[in-house]
């Protein structure tokens, strides 16, 4: 039941939301934060989550000034969330 995870925490970054516990630079959220948050946000509304993460990463981007494509921000947070975090 209880998921042993080593390393460091997959946290985002911000303003930046890269993640904080892979290389430099790597965008957030990278895969093992899709699956962290995949089984803990599961039956607890991923997608409300991962919304509500996106607006405010908009907001981040934007007021640091940082060009970034919505479309592209938006699939980044949203798209795997449909699968129920299975890839
Ligand atoms: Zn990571």
């Amino acid at each position: 039941m209880a998921v042993t995870v080593s390393g460091p925490a997959h946290d985002y970054l911000r303003p930046d939301w890269t993640c904080g516990g892979c290389p430099s630079g790597t965008p957030w959220p990278c895969s093992p934060a899709r699956v962290e948050y995949g089984e803990r946000y599961r039956d607890l509304g991923l997608t409300v989550v991962m919304r509500n993460l996106l607006d405010l990463a908009a907001k981040d981007l934007a007021n640091s000034g940082q060009i970034f494509d919505p479309s592209e921000l938006h699939d980044r947070f949203m798209a795997w969330t449909r699968t129920g975090g299975q890839r």
